[in-house]
C-alpha cells in the first residue's frame, strides 16, 4: 500500500490543526501571565485571536477533505512539550525566553505552511493554498514584530531587573 499525496497532505493538515491548538495554549498562558510588558502582551493577544481563525481554516480544508473533525481533536498536543517548554516557563528571564521562543515557534508554523502550499499546489487543491497562504502571512507578521522587538523588551526586561523590589521576569 502506497501512501499518496492527498493522504499526506491530509496528515499535514492535521498537524497543522494540532499545532494551532498548541499555539493557542501557549499564547494563552503567556498573555496571562505577563504584566508588564504592556506592547509584547497587546502583540500576543491580537495573534491568539489570529490562531482562532487559523484553526477555522485548517477545520474547513479538513472537512472540504472529508476528514472528520474527531480524528482532529485526538491529534492535539503533538507539540505540548515545546509548548510547555514555552508557556510553562518560569524562569527569573521569562519574558525574554519566552519572546525568544515564540520567535522559534512562529518560524516552526512559517516552515509549516511553506511546506503546505506546496503540498496543496502538487495535488491541485487550490483552496487549501489559499487558506495556507493567507495564514503564513500572519505567521510571518508575528515572526517579524518579535524580532523587531526582542531588543526593547530584553532592554526593559534589564532595567526593570536593577530596580530594588520591582519583578522583572513576566
Ligand atoms: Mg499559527
Ligand atoms: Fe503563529
Amino acid at each position: 500500500m502506497t501512501t499518496t499525496a492527498n493522504d499526506n497532505l491530509n496528515d499535514w493538515l492535521r498537524d497543522a490543526h494540532a499545532m494551532e491548538q498548541q499555539a493557542e495554549k501557549m499564547l494563552t498562558a503567556q498573555a496571562e501571565r505577563l504584566e508588564h510588558y504592556p506592547a509584547l502582551r497587546a502583540r500576543i493577544v491580537q495573534h491568539i485571536e489570529e490562531t482562532r481563525g487559523q484553526q477555522r481554516l485548517l477545520d474547513e480544508c479538513l472537512t472540504r477533505r472529508g476528514i472528520s473533525n474527531s480524528i482532529v481533536k485526538d491529534l492535539g498536543g503533538k507539540l505540548m512539550a515545546f509548548g510547555q517548554a514555552v508557556g510553562g516557563m518560569t524562569t527569573s528571564d521569562e519574558v525574554v525566553k519566552g519572546a525568544m521562543a515564540g520567535y522559534v515557534f512562529e518560524n516552526l508554523e512559517i516552515a509549516s505552511y511553506t511546506s503546505l502550499i506546496a503540498a496543496a499546489q502538487a495535488v491541485g487543491d487550490t483552496a487549501t493554498q489559499a487558506a495556507c497562504e493567507q495564514i503564513i502571512v500572519q505567521e510571518k507578521a508575528m515572526a517579524a514584530w518579535l524580532l523587531e522587538h526582542l531588543p526593547e523588551v530584553t532592554q526593559a526586561f534589564l532595567a526593570r531587573a536593577e530596580q530594588p523590589g520591582v519583578t522583572a521576569k513576566v
